[in-house]
C-alpha cells in the first residue's frame, strides 16, 4: 500500500502538507548561501528550546539511527567501559554498538515491558563498574513504555561518570525532556517520529564535556561530529548539507511551537489514554506491565490470541488502516499503535479503535 488512510505507524509518521510544502522548491546550495546558515541556527535554537538545553544540537542529514551511531563513534575508542541500561530493543542495540567499537559493556537488563525501577541496582552498576558512559532510552518504540531519565542522570552526576547518552528518538515532541535538568550529555533524536517530518534528518544536543571527549577522540569517519563543532561558525560542514530537509525540520518544529509545546505533550497524553482506554474495553492486553510508564506517544499491544500477526495486519489494511508490527522477541506477539507527531490526533485513533474493536470480533 503507498498511502495509508488511517496511518498508524509509531514513524515514519503521516508529514503534514506545511511540512512537505517547504521542499517542493530549489534551494541554492547550503554551501553557499548565507540564508542556509541562519535556517540551521533557527532549527538549532528550536531545537534547544524542544530539549530544554542550552547545549549546542548538531543537526545532520540521516535518520535516527545516524545520531546514535554519530554519538557513539564519535566519543568511545576500545576498551572504554560502557554501561547498557536497558529495557528494550533500542536500548540492548547501544550494547550491541559500543561492542562493535571494542568497548567493554556491562548490561543491566530489565524486561522489555517494564521501565527502570530500581535505582539501586543501577547505583551499585556504575559504582563497581565505573563507565564512561551510560546508555539509556528514554521511550522504548517496540515496547511502548518510557524510562525515567533524571535519576539516572543524577547518579551520572553524583559519581562523576563523564557521559551520559539518552534515545529521546520518539519521546522528542510527545513528552517532557529536559536535557539540561537530566545531565544529559547526548540527547540522540530523529525526525521521522513525533516532529512529523520526513525521515531524513538526525541531530543531537552535545554537552561541554561531550565536546571535549570529543576532540580527544577525533573520530574521523562520516558520522564524526567534530567537523560540526565550529562548522555553524566558518559555514564549512563535512559534506554538503540536506537544505531541504533543514527547512522541513524548521517548519515541523515551528508547527509545534505554534500550537504550543505543553499543548503538544497534553495532546499525546490524551489520545495515548483514549487508546489504552479502548485497547482495554475491547478485551485485548496491552504489552507493558502494570507498573511500567505507558508511553504516550505509542501504544504496544499483545496481539490477540486468536489471530496472528500477519491475519491482523491484512484485515487492517483492507479498512486502509496500518499500525506498527514488531521486531526481535516482540515479532508476532506484540503490535503497535503511533499516536505520534499528526497521528496523536483524537478523531485519527477513535476512527483506528473503531475498524480493530470490528476486526477482532469479527475474525
Ligand atoms: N531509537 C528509537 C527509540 C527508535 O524508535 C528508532 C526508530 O524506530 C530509532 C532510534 C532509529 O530511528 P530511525 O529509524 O529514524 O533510524
Amino acid at each position: 500500500m503507498e498511502k495509508y488512510l488511517i496511518p498508524l505507524v509509531p514513524g515514519p509518521v503521516s508529514v503534514p502538507k506545511e511540512v512537505l510544502n517547504v521542499a517542493t522548491f530549489n534551494y541554492g546550495s547550503a554551501d553557499l548561501e548565507p540564508e542556509f546558515l541562519t535556517m540551521y541556527r533557527e532549527t538549532e535554537r528550536l531545537l534547544q528550546k524542544m530539549m530544554n538545553t542550552k547545549n549546542h544540537v548538531v543537526i545532520q542529514t540521516g535518520e535516527g539511527m545516524l545520531a546514535l551511531w554519530t554519538a557513539l563513534k564519535s566519543t568511545l575508542v576500545s576498551g572504554d567501559r560502557v554501561l547498557v541500561i536497558s529495557t528494550g530493543i533500542f536500548g540492548y542495540g547501544f550494547g550491541e554498538m559500543a561492542e562493535s567499537i571494542g568497548c567493554e559493556v556491562k548490561t543491566l537488563a530489565f524486561g522489555f515491558d517494564e521501565t527502570i525501577t530500581d535505582f539501586d541496582l543501577i547505583e551499585k552498576a556504575i559504582k563497581d563498574f565505573q563507565p564512561k558512559m551510560i546508555t539509556l532510552v528514554q521511550n522504548e518504540t517496540p515496547s511502548g513504555t518510557m524510562n525515567p531519565v533524571k535519576e539516572i542522570g543524577d547518579l551520572k552526576v553524583k559519581y562523576d561518570v563523564p557521559l551520559l547518552c539518552v534515545d529521546i528518538v520518539s519521546g522528542l515532541g510527545g513528552s517532557c525532556i529536559d536535557v539540561d535538568g537530566w545531565n544529559v550529555d547526548l540527547a540522540l533524536g530523529g525526525s521521522q517520529k513525533c516532529l512529523s517530518a520526513p525521515a531524513n534528518m538526525a541531530f543531537l544536543s552535545v554537552s561541554e564535556k561531550a565536546w571535549e571527549i570529543v576532540k580527544e577522540v577525533a573520530y574521523p569517519g562520516y558520522e564524526a561530529l567534530l567537523p560540526f563543532l565550529k562548522a555553524v561558525e566558518t559555514g564549512y560542514f563535512p559534506y554538503t548539507p540536506y537544505w531541504h530537509g533543514i527547512a522541513q525540520l524548521r517548519k515541523a518544529c515551528e508547527l509545534i511551537f505554534e500550537e504550543g509545546l505543553e499543548n503538544c505533550i497534553n495532546r499525546h497524553h490524551t489520545v495515548a489514554e483514549y487508546c489504552r482506554g479502548r485497547i482495554k474495553e475491547m478485551g485485548l492486553k496491552l504489552y507493558p506491565l502494570e507498573d511500567a510508564i505507558c508511553s504516550p506517544t505509542v501504544t504496544a499491544v499483545y496481539v490477540p490470541e486468536h489471530m496472528t500477526w500477519e491475519k491482523l495486519d491484512s484485515e487492517l489494511r483492507l479498512q486502509n488502516m496500518v499500525v506498527g508490527g514488531n521486531y526481535s522477541c516482540l515479532a508476532g506477539k506484540v503490535f503497535r499503535i503511533g499516536h505520534m507527531g499528526s497521528q496523536a490526533n483524537m478523531n485519527l485513533v477513535k476512527e483506528a479503535m473503531d475498524i480493530l474493536e470490528t476486526v477482532i470480533h469479527n475474525i
